[in-house]
């Protein structure tokens, strides 16, 4: 690096599992990476017990194994040995318990269900482990001027700090605050749709073996949907030999259930084989007892403000969960900004102007390349609603199933 030129500062805001990907691939490539997280850090002992319980499985596809292995560290290996693969999915089709198992590929690809806490934990520890990157917790971005390359987070005690960087990428999931300032400096297409449906944790634990031993209580390489057309129960595998069960309907439905006797008779009726599996007291307690959550699609375009930043990952593109592929494209994106950026040659420094030579031509590229792609994947996880609640079960799709032998 000559004395005109400097190391080149980017800063990632959102240490979840996208920002963290990301931050060990700036890293590799000899920039200094500063991270900001909101929250606290969750690898701290008090932070992993208030998650206890409430911990989500995610499916883990190719396109996001290849992100993980393009880092050429053995994050693959790592998440997939704690992971379980799902093979297929298993319809629970009528009311006596019948199941068909559906086989996602021909070729024998299949998806994996990792625990999200484990996976972003794993991309921490990486990304702490390289000398050029500082982490900061309990940083909340309030504010950024692109500009100017600065950006401003008030701290867990109330303290303002504001920090200077080359380059911003805004990886704070679907609510991205680094996406609506953007959005002040640019113009920036932007679209925002809930759907009706909402959704709610269940936890079926292990049950024991005839030796006593703690085994699954479904068959474990499988995806558990119950489809009944307007609302299901989906159940993934955990290792620990639980499923986290998910149960997807309007919100109405989950208002008009406001008694425990309510509950079960709702259960009794659509999916009755499972109540033993999960237990009445916890059924009761999860539904009662957790949150509610709402499921949003997030369109932008571009992703990038010139060359003074970025938004990838949810803040970028959040879908509807139902393709099962919100993290997986996200990490994706980070494989493909890098290729890009490697495709444009460009490198960690600043020239005298204080300019990253070459990076808006590299981040237009990028938008360019990536927003199709990103609004075309939402546009698939809403049609998979569709398919999983309801086109599963028709008289059509089975019968096609049948045919292929699956
Ligand atoms: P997030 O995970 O939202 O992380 C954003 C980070 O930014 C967080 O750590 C947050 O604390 C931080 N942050 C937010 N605001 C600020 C701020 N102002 N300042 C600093 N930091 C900030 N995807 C799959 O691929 N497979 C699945 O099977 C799957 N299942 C899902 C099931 C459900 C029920 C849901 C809701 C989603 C599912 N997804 C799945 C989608 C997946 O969860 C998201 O796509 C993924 O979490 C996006 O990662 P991200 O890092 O972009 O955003």
């Amino acid at each position: 690096m000559s004395s005109e030129q400097n190391q080149a500062v980017v800063g990632i805001v959102g240490g979840g599992l996208v920002g963290s990907l990301n931050a060990i691939y700036f890293a590799q490539r000899g920039w200094k990476v500063e991270l900001y997280e909101l929250r606290p850090d969750m690898r701290l002992p008090i932070h992993r017990e208030s998650r206890r319980g409430k911990s989500i499985n995610l499916a883990l596809s190719e396109r996001g194994l290849s992100a993980l292995r393009g880092t050429g560290l053995n994050l693959e290996k790592t998440i997939l040995k704690a992971s379980v693969p799902m093979k297929a999915r298993m319809v629970h089709i009528g009311k006596n318990g019948t199941q068909m198992s559906q086989a996602y590929d021909v070729n024998g690809q299949y998806i994996n269900a990792v625990d999200r806490a484990k996976l972003n934990e794993l991309l921490l520890d990486e990304a702490q482990s390289l000398a050029n990157v500082t982490v900061y917790f309990e940083h909340r971005l309030i504010a950024a001027d692109f500009d100017n390359n600065t950006v401003e987070f008030m701290t867990s005690n109330g303290e303002k700090k504001t920090y200077r960087n080359d380059f911003i990428i805004g990886a704070d999931g679907a609510y991205s605050k680094t996406r609506t300032q953007m959005m002040r400096s640019m113009r920036m297409d932007y679209n925002q749709e809930y759907i009706d449906t909402g959704y709610c944790e269940l936890s079926m634990p292990p049950v024991k073996d005839l030796d006593g031993k703690p085994t699954f209580a479904l068959d474990p390489n499988h995806l558990h949907i119950w489809p009944r057309h307007t609302f299901m129960l989906i159940a993934l595998p955990n290792p620990d030999f639980s499923f986290t069960c998910t149960l997807f309907m309007p919100f109405q439905m989950f208002e008009n259930i406001k008694t425990e006797d309510q509950l079960m008779s709702f259960f009794s009726e659509n999916f009755n084989d499972s109540i033993r599996l999960i237990g009445e007291d916890a059924l009761k307690s999860d539904f009662f007892g957790n949150p509610r959550g709402s499921l949003v699609t997030v369109k932008a375009s571009p992703h990038n403000y010139k060359d003074k930043s970025i938004i990838i990952g949810d803040a970028a593109h959040a879908m509807v969960p139902f393709y099962g592929q919100g993290m997986n494209c996200g990490f994706q994106d980070v494989e493909v900004l890098h290729q890009i950026l490697d495709k444009h040659h460009i490198k960690p420094q600043t020239n005298k102007d204080g300019v990253i030579v070459g990076l808006e031509k590299a981040l237009d590229d990028y938008s360019k390349t990536r927003v199709k792609d990103a609004h075309a994947i939402c546009d698939l996880a809403m049609y998979n609603y569709y398919e999983m609640r309801h086109a599963v079960t028709s008289f059509k799709f089975l019968a096609r199933k049948k045919l292929e032998g699956a």
